[in-house]
């Protein structure tokens, strides 16, 4: 009965809370957890509409800090962990950008709403170009991002990213949102001088975020953050190419 009472309420909160307030209250408890500080990626987690890019029968818990499945046994990493990735990213206007794994889209839409804010002239825009592997992951993310109003700072890209896209290289940025045994080579070739790659690096079971610095030089600096679990980067420069099941990772993968 009581079981029943928590869960009714819950249900009776969560529908009556309009999203832009369910994100409001997500972000605060991300700034006052210390996942993310700056006002830029406050400002940019508190416009992109998160529930745009979960599928449609998750719609209820997408300001619930955790990943959640998108299909293709792929996940939507959890919001604590979009923060303190593009926090570490430290993106700026105009800035080009590359992911590696679009999944959902809304990594690249918040990295999107950084480099290209939607209040700032068009002359000043950044992009972001994002690489997925799955096919139907890719035109799920393009429509994402068309809905949320992205798709023209975001070019989605089917291949194997990692890989980077030699034909946008160099770019000022460069997030990888799948976990790497090692940063990948291509990658840091296209990395601009005096840009940053975030990346989680390490086992299929165990990664920690590295940040790296190319210099102005090209000499390359290299430092570790908190310790994540993302579903594995599969290609030429990941973990060879064994498919995994979404029952293998979710929901303990971000
Ligand atoms: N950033 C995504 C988001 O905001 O929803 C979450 C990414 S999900 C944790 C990891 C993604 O990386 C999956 O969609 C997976 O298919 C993709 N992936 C894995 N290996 C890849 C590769 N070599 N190239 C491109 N995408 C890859």
């Amino acid at each position: 009965m009581g079981f029943c009472f928590y869960f009714c309420l819950r249900w009776w909160r969560t529908w009556t809370t309009p999203f832009v307030e369910r994100r409001r209250r997500l972000v605060e408890e991300l700034v006052s957890l210390g996942f993310v500080r700056s006002s830029k990626v406050v400002r940019a987690l508190l416009r992109v509409p998160r529930h745009l890019f979960v599928p449609p029968h998750l719609v209820d818990v997408a300001y619930d800090d955790r990943p959640l499945p998108i299909g293709h046994g792929q996940t939507i990493s959890a919001p604590s962990v979009v923060a303190r990735m593009t926090e570490l990213l430290n993106p700026d206007v105009g800035h080009r950008v590359l992911e590696v794994g679009t999944g959902s889209g809304y990594q690249a839409a918040v990295i999107a709403e950084i480099v290209a804010p939607s209040d700032a002239p068009r002359e000043s825009w950044g992009h972001v170009w994002s690489v997925e592997r799955v096919p139907e992951l890719a035109e799920q993310a393009r429509r994402n991002l068309d809905a949320a109003g992205y798709g023209d700072r975001v070019t989605v890209v089917v291949g194997d990213g990692s890989r980077g896209l030699p034909e946008a290289a160099p770019f000022d940025r460069i997030i990888v949102t799948a976990a790497a045994p090692r940063v990948p080579e291509p990658l840091l070739e296209q990395l601009a001088p005096g840009g940053r790659l975030v990346a989680p690096v390490g086992s299929r079971y165990s990664q920690v975020l590295v940040v790296v610095d190319k210099l102005d030089d090209g000499r390359i600096v290299q430092r570790s953050d908190i310790e994540v679990l993302f579903v594995p980067l599969v290609g030429e420069y990941g973990f060879p190419g064994e498919e995994v099941g979404e029952e293998d990772y979710y929901p303990r993968s971000i």
